[in-house]
Formats: C-alpha cells, structure tokens, sequence
C-alpha cells in the first residue's frame, strides 16, 4: 500500500502572493485583498534593466490573477469551491 500525502487549499487560504525578479531575485509580497495593482519594474534592480510593459502578456496574466483572486475571495457563494492541491514535498524515492 502507498500512501501519498497532498495538501490543499483554497483562494481564501492564501496569504501572500509573492513576485520575485527574475534578474535580482528580489521579492515582492502581497495580501490577496490588498495587491492593488501589478509593478511594472523591480524597485531593487537598476533602472536599465527596464520595465514590464502594461500591454505585455506577463503583465496581463498578472492582473488577471491579482482580479481573480480578489474576486475569488470576495465570492461568499461560488457554485463550486476552487481547491489547489499540492504534493507535500517529500521524496517518494520513485524519482521524477
Ligand atoms: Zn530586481
């Protein structure tokens, strides 16, 4: 018998929504409800490494998750309950 452990969650379990520079690799969090808008440039990286730009798919897909999850949130009768599951982390020994 195998037993695999997996842990799950919800928009509303979430704390914080992390954005991390890809070029510096410095970190930027957000509580759901309180994530505002996207940046469009790190704050820690100098001003030539440039800016994401507001029509640029990356920027999109970011305020439509930043609009999701509020909404998701916000949301105190969805028809169905969005769950993210995810495995625990630990080597099952049986590689990738
Ligand atoms: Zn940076």
């Amino acid at each position: 018998m195998t037993v695999e452990k997996h842990w799950s969650m919800t928009p509303k379990d979430i704390k914080r929504i992390i954005l991390v520079c890809k070029n510096c690799g410095a970190t930027i969090g957000y509580k759901p409800q309180q994530w505002k808008y996207v940046p469009v440039k790190c704050s820690n990286c100098p001003a030539d490494v440039g800016e994401m730009h507001p029509a640029s798919a990356d920027y999109t897909y970011l305020n439509v998750l930043r609009e999701t999850l509020a909404k998701a949130i916000q949301n105190e009768n969805p028809f169905f309950e969005v769950r993210f599951e995810f495995d625990d982390g630990e080597d099952d020994g049986e590689g990738t």
